[in-house]
């Protein structure tokens, strides 16, 4: 029998990536015994706003400082080298171009998994990949599951990961990002020393990152 390779892959924007990704894809990795985690910011969602984003490339940056001591977890450049808006149905098409032997595992939180099926060519998505989620507050499992369901009459394989909430958002490290001591149980250090350094997020009231570029 072929062994087939299980591949996790991560999409958000990570701006920036925080301890609550890096609990999903430990939390994935175990429980559904990975092979290996494709890491991968998008270079515009295209399903939220995203006010105060910070460039790609520094998101990428971060990305690659927040796993380095992960061994099993790749930060992939796709979607930002691709440009436009980042659709899941896309990359896990090129992906599977890429890794025709292996077997996809999409990771989301909640927020996403609830609104899975009405993204663009969604049965593409759940043709291409096991749609894998984690709660993200207290007391969502059971939606989860029931919503896992759903999902499975519409044709959708998925998987709830049963592991402890981690409660943290990128808006609220964004918004609270002068308080860098606060910040150490969210953010990885090297990422937060990153911020730092590059002066991402330190915004006046009502700016973006791009007014205040030259
Ligand atoms: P923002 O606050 O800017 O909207 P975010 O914290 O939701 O950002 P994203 O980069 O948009 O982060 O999320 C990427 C993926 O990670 C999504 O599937 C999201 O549901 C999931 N995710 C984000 N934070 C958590 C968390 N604390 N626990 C579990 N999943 C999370």
């Amino acid at each position: 029998m072929i062994y087939m390779e299980k591949i996790g892959v991560f999409g958000g924007t990570f701006n920036p990536v925080h301890n609550g990704h890096l609990e999903v894809i430990k939390a994935a990795k175990e429980q559904l015994k990975l092979d290996h985690v494709l890491l991968i910011p998008t270079f515009q969602p295209p399903h939220k706003q995203a006010r105060h984003l910070a460039p790609p490339e520094d998101r990428l940056a971060m990305c690659r400082l927040a796993v380095k001591d992960m061994p099993y977890v790749q930060v992939s450049n796709l979607e930002i080298c691709r440009e436009g808006k980042s659709y899941t149905y896309e990359t896990l098409e090129i992906l599977k171009g890429q890794y025709p032997q292996s077997q996809f595992h999409f990771l989301m939180g909640s927020d996403m998994f609830f609104t899975v099926q009405d993204w663009r060519n969604s049965e593409r998505i759940a043709q291409y990949a096991v749609i894998c989620c984690m709660a993200r507050e207290k007391g969502e499992l059971f939606r989860l599951q029931e919503h896992a369901k759903r999902l499975m009459l519409l044709g959708f394989q998925s998987f709830v990961l049963e592991v402890r909430p981690f409660p943290v958002s990128s808006t609220k490290i964004r918004t609270n990002i002068k308080k860098f001591n606060n910040l150490l149980h969210y953010v990885p250090k090297s990422v937060l020393e990153y911020i730092y350094v590059r002066g991402l997020y330190a915004l006046p009231q009502g700016k973006t990152f791009y007014d205040l570029r030259p």
